[in-house]
């Protein structure tokens, strides 16, 4: 069975608009960096629209995306979004999801459907869920 291998594309960080934070990712991200949450929301976010909590971006990139490395500067706390992907429920769903994610993340790059669905029948084996 293949398994998925970043590639450090950065494509998953890239954008003007980055993941909605929750409040429990606030407080371990402010945590994470030593900051007040009062600080954190302060220098690091941006509110849309009512109640919507962003990250910042910078150039085009989440203002955590660590351009020389290519890695996430809060990686141990990056919000269940940002762990979650290329994961995304949709990709399971239906091919035609796969396919258009398939062309931006490098990481699934040499993976098929078939691929896809097998990683996926073992992930939910592996969590217990697979009726
Ligand atoms: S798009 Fe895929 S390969 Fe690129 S950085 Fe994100 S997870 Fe890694
Ligand atoms: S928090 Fe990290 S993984 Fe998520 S978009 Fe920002 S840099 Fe990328």
């Amino acid at each position: 069975m293949k398994t998925f291998e970043c590639k450090k594309c950065g494509f998953c960080c890239k954008g003007e608009s980055t993941v909605s934070l929750s409040i429990e990712e606030i407080k371990n991200i402010s945590k994470f960096l030593g900051l007040s949450e009062e600080k954190f929301l302060k220098l690091y976010t941006v509110k849309k629209g009512k109640y919507r909590i962003e990250m910042k971006t910078v150039n085009g990139y989440c203002v955590f995306f660590d351009k020389e490395t290519k890695l996430c500067k809060i990686h141990p706390v990056k919000p269940a979004k940002c762990k979650e992907w290329p994961f995304v429920s949709a990709i399971f769903k239906y091919p035609e999801n796969f396919y258009i994610i398939r062309q931006f993340c490098q990481g699934l790059k040499n993976f098929s459907w078939e691929d896809l669905k097998l990683l996926c029948k073992n992930l939910n084996k592996e969590k217990n869920v697979l009726k």
